[in-house]
């Protein structure tokens, strides 16, 4: 069990089986993109060290690089404004994946898709090393899932609390 600020976090998916399915995964990519050299988009910060692991098992050419979505209230509309920052490579014309920690409700996937895809990559697939299907609200299309998990709050392995558990090798979720 781990004691992170004022919650307590019990063991949910060790390193091992989480090690095996990132390279299950990689096989994937290795298979889908032959001939291709694919562009790895990672969603900081949680998606960090997941798709560090991933992209070591990559045995084709592929490149990589890393966005953040800031979110703000904006002042003209009482809606919640998603901004991409940090995109520096062109990505019309390319074979684009885009690589998430956990899509819950999945409006950052749907807001980072459609800002993308504005930008005429020539295919668009989404990875997430999680996903939690009974909290989704929005319609959209995983093309690569880790594991399926049921609608709690974890952390580790680049997913954090409050700023703290990043550094857990393995998911941890919130004891009841
Ligand atoms: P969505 O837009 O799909 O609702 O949320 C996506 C973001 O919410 C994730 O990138 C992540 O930062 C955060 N998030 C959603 N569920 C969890 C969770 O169970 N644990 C942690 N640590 N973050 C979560």
């Amino acid at each position: 069990m781990k004691h992170i600020r004022d919650k307590f976090f019990v063991p949910f998916i060790e390193s091992t089986p989480l090690q095996d399915r990132i390279k299950v995964l990689a096989q994937e990519v290795n298979k889908d993109y032959a001939g291709k050299n694919p562009l790895l988009i990672g969603v900081l910060n949680g998606s960090f060290m997941f798709v560090g692991d991933l992209f070591k098992s990559i045995e084709i050419e592929c490149e990589i690089t890393f966005i953040r979505v800031s979110s703000y209230q904006s002042t003209e509309s009482t809606g919640n404004v998603k901004q991409i920052l940090g995109l520096k490579e062109d990505i019309q014309n390319r074979d684009i994946i885009i690589v998430e920690d956990i899509v819950d409700t999945g409006m950052t996937m749907q807001e980072i898709l459609g800002q993308l895809a504005a930008q005429k990559p020539a295919s668009i697939k989404i990875m997430t090393m999680l996903f939690k299907p009974d909290a989704l609200k929005v319609p959209l299309k995983l093309d690569y899932v880790g594991f399926e998990i049921e609608n709690k709050f974890v952390i580790g392995y680049g997913l954090d609390y409050d700023g703290f558990g990043r550094n857990l090798d393995a998911i941890y979720v919130l004891k009841e």
